[in-house]
């Protein structure tokens, strides 16, 4: 008998947030799925580990638990403890919100997901565009035929993908495109407001994005309609100032003896 798949699920909205349900229940049609979770919303953590305190886990259904710790603290538990690294394919969302462009640094979503590439696992990462209501119901779709697309492709290259769903009803989504990053910035507001003890307080983070406008980019797609698909790497190395450099300028002189340290 071949075993079923299994499916580590994981999010940054926390283990009961609509989007992880709506995930974890269409991914059952691929294999077993288990989900290791924060407790709490995550979101914008990024890549955090939680290094200077113990993390707990906590079941709260069978196949269910929740983690008192950051989205990559319950990748790394989810594969490394509770799986015992018995893992075929880590999905993180489906996140309540966008992850466009530079989105992808912030995100915990994303950074879920990218750990578990890190870990050596084929993952991917689904985010609903938009905010208030998400419609989950095209991301919960795609997910089945991505997750066994990838699962076949894992053999043969690394994965690592963030996809973005337009908010809107499945039958009006347009399609699917293969994209790369664009870009995307939220400007650098800054709210000021007075506490109740009569203290300054600042609110970061609040202004609506605005895009670039750039054939190709996931942020083009999802404007269009369609569902954006982008392959991540992990290496930020900027490859075209790279090749532009000369070190020449840089001549390496040591320091006199009896300098510093
Ligand atoms: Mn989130």
């Amino acid at each position: 008998m071949v075993e079923p798949y299994r499916i580590l699920v994981s999010n940054d909205d926390g283990i009961f947030a609509p989007g992880i349900q709506a995930l974890a229940a269409a991914l059952e049609a691929v294999g077993e799925v288990w989900v290791v979770a924060p407790d709490r919303e995550q979101s914008a953590q990024s890549h955090a580990l939680t290094l200077a305190r113990p993390l707990r886990i906590r079941a709260v259904a069978p196949r269910r638990f929740a983690v008192d710790g950051t989205p990559t603290d319950s990748v790394f538990l989810g594969i490394n403890q509770v799986l015992k690294g018995k893992v075929d394919l880590v999905v993180s969302g489906i996140n309540h919100g966008a992850n466009l462009g530079e989105d992808v640094i912030y995100s915990g979503t994303v950074a879920a997901a990218r750990e578990a590439s890190l870990l050596g696992f084929p993952a991917f990462a689904m985010s609903v565009v938009g905010n208030g209501e998400h419609e989950l119901r095209a991301a919960a779709g795609l997910a089945p035929a991505l997750a066994r697309r990838v699962l076949k492709e894992a053999s043969t290259r690394r994965l690592l993908l963030n996809v973005n769903v337009p908010n809107r009803p499945p039958e009006a989504v347009r399609g699917v495109r293969w994209t790369r990053l664009g870009s995307r910035t939220y400007g650098a507001q800054v709210v000021e407001m007075i506490d109740p003890r009569g203290r300054p307080c600042y609110w970061i983070g609040g202004a609506t994005p605005q895009y670039t406008d750039e054939d190709g980019t996931d942020c083009n797609a999802v404007l269009d309609g369609y569902i954006s698909i982008t392959p991540l790497s992990m290496d930020l190395t900027d490859h075209r100032t790279l090749a532009q450099l000369d070190v020449a300028d840089l001549a390496w002189e040591p320091p006199p003896r009896g300098t510093g340290g």
